[in-house]
């Protein structure tokens, strides 16, 4: 009798057990969502003159943005992306040092320093050493260097390009390298870290005494014609893309206007953001939104490259977030039905697109880290000259 009162338990528990797992999964994955863009952009064929000597490069990182994003927002858009104007595409392994699937942490160091390094590691190699960006790379080349991202400061990825920690969730220490980096301009978020610290140290004053203008709203940065920037509008993220309109556009042209007075040119660094953050979410609408900013923020970039000679493009992933795939839909609607399969990252190859000088150096398959190699080769390349 005992016994078999155990035995009731353990069949009933399992019962509930087994069901919680499929509730939950089926909760999180294997709902189909649909999607339909309701504003379709147009998208003009742009032309690049892929010879001659590279000046200026920008390096675009849709953050967790694999080809099946890609190929659903083109397919929302109604056939149309700007990334179409890319004059070459590559494929690049983003795995890193101790992990198949990488993090925005190792696999933005490999893009910015040319290393694997370990998982949720920023700017360092896998002993903590600090590893030399390509905004330092751009400084001793006597060029200049910024970022624009849609994230707070301390978000992986810009902390790859600016900051040194074996952590990414230090924040606090994040932030402080800023002072140090080896940046001319800077759009983000993440005020609310900058200021009443537990250190006592005010991050702003310290950059201001570094010779930056602090503009607080995008009326004051509008305003500025020249000099170093750092802006820091949001005490987090930026608002939501329907909310921020053509912000990050607005704020990367704006960067690379003040960084192209270097008559020796300048690396940027600009990040759609968020687009991890609905990948990890399985919020397809919001994914969606932040993918076709992206793709319009491209088209901006690209037609200002278009208009200066010498620029190149890079726009490429860290990694693929939210084992996105599209299952169904209609092309003259902008209907999308797609399925996600989990709520982190996956493993997958990403793709490169590159428009304008050096594009052909793009093509193939290659390490994340040989994109690093390929912007060093070329830079060089000019100062040998
Ligand atoms: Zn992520």
């Amino acid at each position: 009798m005992h016994i078999k009162s155990i035995y009731l338990r353990l069949l009933t528990l399992s019962i509930f057990y087994g069901l919680f797992i499929q509730y939950g999964h089926s909760q999180q994955y294997g709902k189909m969502q649909t999607y339909t863009y309701s504003q379709p952009y147009t998208v003009d064929s742009l032309h690049s003159q892929m010879e001659g000597e590279v000046k200026n490069v920008i390096l675009m990182i849709g953050d967790g943005m694999s080809l099946m994003h890609v190929y659903t927002a083109w397919t929302a858009n109604r056939g149309h992306l700007w990334l179409d104007n890319a004059d070459a595409v590559g494929l690049s392994k983003t795995y890193c040092l101790d992990r198949l699937i990488t993090d925005s942490g190792a696999g933005g160091t490999a893009l910015s320093s040319g290393q694997k390094t370990t998982y949720h590691s920023v700017g360092v190699d896998s002993l903590g050493r600090p590893l030399e960006s390509l905004c330092t790379l751009a400084h001793q080349l006597d060029m200049s260097a910024g970022i624009a991202v849609t994230c707070r400061l301390w978000d992986a990825t810009p902390a790859d390009f600016c900051c040194h920690n074996v952590d990414r969730e230090e924040e606090l220490d994040l932030i402080a390298d800023y002072v140090d980096a080896d940046v001319d301009y800077v759009f983000g978020g993440g005020a609310k870290l900058f200021v009443n610290r537990p250190d006592k140290r005010n991050i702003f004053e310290e950059l201001e005494a570094k010779g930056f203008q602090l503009p607080k709203t995008w009326d004051e940065l509008s305003k500025i014609t020249s000099g170093k920037v750092f802006a820091v509008p949001y005490p987090k993220d930026t608002p939501l893309p329907k909310e921020r309109g053509d912000l990050l556009a607005r704020a990367s042209i704006k960067g690379m206007n003040l960084l192209n007075q270097n008559p020796n040119g300048f690396f940027m660094m600009i990040e759609g953001s968020q687009l991890d953050d609905y990948g990890h979410s399985n919020n397809l609408d919001l994914l969606m939104q932040e993918t076709l900013d992206f793709d319009q923020t491209v088209g901006a970039v690209m037609k200002w490259a278009e208009q200066h000679e010498g620029t190149l493009v890079i726009v490429t992933a860290d990694h693929e977030t939210g084992g996105l795939t599209l299952l169904g839909g209609d092309l003259a609607e902008g209907t999308v039905q797609c399925r996600f399969s989990t709520n982190s990252h996956s493993g997958v190859m990403v793709p490169v697109y590159a428009f304008g000088t050096g594009a052909q150096l793009f093509t193939g398959l290659y390490e994340n880290t040989a994109i690093y190699h390929k912007i060093k080769h070329l830079l060089e390349q000019k100062v040998k000259k």
